[in-house]
């Protein structure tokens, strides 16, 4: 618990009452994240400047206050709350886009700015930001450096951390560095890739420097229907063992497929088992001789039918589909768990197949939607927290999902972290040489264990 005397601190700190929150209705607020996870604050600050995070950060090494750093609390995993007190320091005043470089297509951001933000500031340069999270429109940068967000391009074109050339961060001792690019010169060890992905455990990210890509000039969207979800997993190996590098491959299962009809009204067939969406972009050749070859696979993995979008209303159509499906499955039950593991493409199918099955063993609806290019499945398992063996079931469920992956040779966090939700299980995929020597580093940035202290490490 903060006393009144480190509440008057932190005040000073941020420069007023104006940037901090310490009364219980607007703390609750802070409390919970996307997840299941609940734990409460004891204040939320909100810094404007890289100079103010390294004060606070000095003041809670000196005091021995826990803390938190947040974005817009989208995290699935429940990285981003404060699970045993301490103070959040909440980024989203830290919004500003600093510079936009076109000719060396590079962006330079605080970590407040959305993901969206991005997007926006840089489409009329002919450019993207790649990473697209379906959170985009909130998801904060910091967020998504912190996570290593992935999003439907992928497939294509990687993740967060292939996109981030330099970050600044402040170190839990309050100390500010720079890393990658943003150095200035490269011969060093680059933190980037280790920061990239660390969950807010090591430091504070406060600027980073983003490379952005030329949009593609030409773009085929497709999907195709299967009555058997393993051979839509087959067909998405088959494709990447073709040479073809879709952009985005991603597959909907019929419990998603009706739920998606049901709320949309789009047309989609309820009673397919598996619905594949794929989109192919580049120079016009390039996709035109990529066509004809998904389509060959899609015939060769018994798919019923299959459609190309004729335009861009047909396209956004197609699209509208794959992005309803958070909100078309909240319509079925009041609690729902997006999980997020990743299996090699090779057993994708049977990844699919299995989850199905624990579905079935259980009792309980898992609507099963993939990023299928990346291997990375969601399984979402849907149920009512008021009904205890709803939630002793979809527990059961959620770790035998975990196992089954790891026993596929699989991952537990594709994209959504291992926060609070997935800690047990990191035995069970790292040996003790690897936490032992992962906990080190952690201590190498944190050694009083105060910032994201209960979090990613057993
Ligand atoms: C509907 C929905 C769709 C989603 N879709 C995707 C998707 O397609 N792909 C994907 O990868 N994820 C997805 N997510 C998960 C989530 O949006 C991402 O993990 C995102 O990157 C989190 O960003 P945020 O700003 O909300 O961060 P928060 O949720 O606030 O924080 C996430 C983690 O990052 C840490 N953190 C936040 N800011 C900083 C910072 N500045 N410095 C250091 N650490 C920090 C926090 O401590 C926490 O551990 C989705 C979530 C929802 C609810």
């Amino acid at each position: 618990m903060l006393n009144k005397k480190n509440i008057r601190k932190l005040t000073e700190l941020v420069g007023g009452e104006d940037y901090l929150v310490c009364t219980k209705i607007p703390l609750y607020t802070f409390s919970y994240d996307a997840s299941q996870y609940f734990g409460n604050p004891d204040a939320v600050v909100f810094p404007t400047n890289t100079e103010m995070v390294s004060r606070i950060l000095k003041y809670t090494k000196e005091s021995g206050i826990r803390v938190v750093p947040r974005g817009a609390g989208t995290c699935l995993s429940g990285g981003a709350i404060a699970s045993n007190g301490g103070i959040i320091i909440a980024m989203n005043k830290m919004n500003k886009i600093l510079d936009i470089n076109p000719a060396n297509k590079t962006i330079f951001v605080e970590a407040g700015v959305t993901n969206k933000q991005i997007q926006n500031a840089v489409e009329s340069h002919g450019l993207i930001y790649a990473p697209d999270p379906a959170s985009m429109n909130v998801s904060t940068i910091g967020g998504n450096i912190a996570e290593n967000a992935g999003g439907m391009r992928g497939v294509k074109y990687g993740c967060t951390k292939d996109h981030v050339l330099g970050i600044e961060v402040v170190l839990p001792s309050g100390e500010i560095i720079r890393t990658g690019q943003l150095m200035g010169h490269n011969d060093q060890i680059d933190l980037t890739y280790l920061l990239c992905g660390s969950e807010g455990t090591l430091g504070v990210v406060t600027k980073a420097l983003l490379s952005l890509t030329p949009l593609n000039s030409d773009v085929v969207t497709m999907t195709a229907i299967f009555s058997d979800l393993g051979d839509a997993g087959q067909c998405v190996a088959d494709i990447f063992a073709s040479g073809v590098v879709p952009t985005t491959m991603e597959i909907m299962d019929n419990t998603l497929i009706r739920a998606v009809e049901d709320y949309t009204k789009l047309g989609l067939p309820k009673e397919a088992a598996a619905l594949l969406l794929i989109e192919v972009d580049g120079y016009p050749s390039e996709v035109q001789g990529q066509v004809p070859k998904i389509t060959e696979i899609f015939k060769k993995n018994n798919a019923v039918s299959y459609d190309i979008a004729k335009n861009e209303n047909e396209r956004q159509a197609l699209w509208k589909a794959r992005r309803s499906a958070n909100g078309a499955l909240g319509k079925l039950k009041p609690s729902m768990i997006v999980q997020d593991v990743v299996v090699p493409l090779d057993r994708l199918a049977m990844m699919l197949k299995n989850v199905s099955k624990i579905a079935d063993k259980y009792g309980i609806t898992i609507a099963q939607l993939a990023h299928a290019g990346d291997g990375n499945l969601h399984p979402h398992l849907l149920y009512d927290y008021r009904i205890p063996k709803d939630v002793e079931m979809v527990e059961h469920a959620c770790d035998e999902i975990f196992r089954e992956a790891l026993a596929q040779g699989g991952t537990l966090s594709g994209e959504h972290g291992i926060g609070l939700e997935k800690i047990k299980y990191m035995p069970v995929a790292f040996n003790e040489a690897s936490i032992k020597f992962m906990k080190s580093v952690k201590e190498a940035f944190d050694p009083d264990n105060l910032l994201n202290a209960d979090k990613v490490l057993p």
